[in-house]
């Protein structure tokens, strides 16, 4: 049967170096090139949390140094990030296609999601980001507007919001790509955050969870399926405890209740599970899965993961 599949990709599985992209792209152009092959629509959408922290340190070591050039914003780091992740991947899944003898472009469409200038998340930015600053360079960047807070007695960082992404901008060029049978890369690192100013948009200084965005993707696209790939197989309750239990398949009330119970954690699982409960609610037949990277296959055959359905 053909899906209509959104898959997210982990930060983890892309690695943290330029080269370890590289490798990673390589195991994940397999399990996504599978999924394409079994006849399904696939569209993929990937984290930046170690690529935007490396983007924004780059550029911030750049202008200490050459003080004409002004920081970069995070939005134009996001940006930048969606560029060059979407490269490797779109170059190492038209290679695996062709391998197969399959025909089909490959796209990533640089993607600007919208924020609610309103949200209260800018009032709490709780993300630390980019490198350590000294008190001095802390003092010049605050002056500019910006968040900074010390961190943990080792110096001075910049923390960004992470606001909830609420509209895709280029929702209807991917879906047109999508429905032309094209394979999409959209989304990267949850998209870059702006504001609608009338006709403009205005990149602000956050990063939205990509998990969230992806979900807003899947349902904007009307996907049967949400696939979360990451660094652990399953979900588990108690995670880490002596009483610590995987699970299989569980519907979302189910799920509900084991984040009211706080499972799972605020920066890394709480995202995914919130997001693939949103998803398997907002239509019969959808649901979610969360799974590993390499079991992507397996997952979908329902052999392992965690599955979330109404
Ligand atoms: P990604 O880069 O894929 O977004 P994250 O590191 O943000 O990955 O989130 C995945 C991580 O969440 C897992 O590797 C695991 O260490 C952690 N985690 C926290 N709570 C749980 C839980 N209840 N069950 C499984 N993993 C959990
Ligand atoms: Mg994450």
């Amino acid at each position: 049967m053909k899906r209509k599949i959104v898959i997210a990709l982990g930060g983890n599985a892309l690695g943290n170096t330029l080269a370890e992209q590289m490798v990673a792209v390589k195991s994940t152009e397999k399990a996504i090139v599978d999924l394409i092959e079994q006849g399904n629509d696939v569209i993929i959408s990937h984290g930046n949390g170690p690529q935007v922290g490396m983007i924004n340190s780059a550029m911030t070591e750049f202008h200490k140094t050459n003080k004409k050039y002004s920081i970069c914003p995070m939005s134009v780091c996001v940006a930048m990030s969606q560029g060059y992740i979407g490269y490797d991947l779109q170059n190492s899944i038209r290679e695996e296609l062709l391998n197969r003898n399959i025909n089909k472009g490959v796209s990533t469409i640089i993607t600007q999601v919208e924020v609610d200038p309103n949200d209260s998340a800018f009032d709490n930015p709780t993300k630390p980001i980019g490198s350590f600053m000294t008190k001095e360079e802390a003092d010049s960047i605050i002056k500019e507007g910006k968040k900074v807070i010390e961190d943990s007695g080792r110096g001075y960082r910049r923390v960004v919001a992470s606001p909830k992404p609420i509209g895709i901008v280029e929702v209807e060029t991917i879906k047109t790509l999508v429905e032309s049978g094209q394979v999409v890369i959209a989304c990267g690192g949850g998209g870059i955050p702006v504001v609608s100013e009338g006709n403009h948009l205005k990149g602000v200084g956050a990063v939205i969870d990509k998990d969230y965005a992806s979900c807003v993707l899947a349902k904007a696209i009307d996907a049967d399926c949400f696939i979360i790939l990451t660094a652990v197989e399953q979900v588990a309750i108690n995670f880490g405890k002596e009483n610590e239990k995987w699970l299989g398949e569980v519907s979302t009330k189910e799920m509900r209740q084991y984040v009211e119970e706080g499972h799972f954690a605020p920066g890394s699982m709480k995202p995914k599970v919130e997001a693939g409960i949103e998803f398997a609610d907002s239509k019969e037949g959808r649901y979610s899965l969360i799974t590993l990277l390499e079991k992507a296959k397996d997952g979908i055959e329902g052999k392992t993961g965690t599955k979330i359905y109404k």
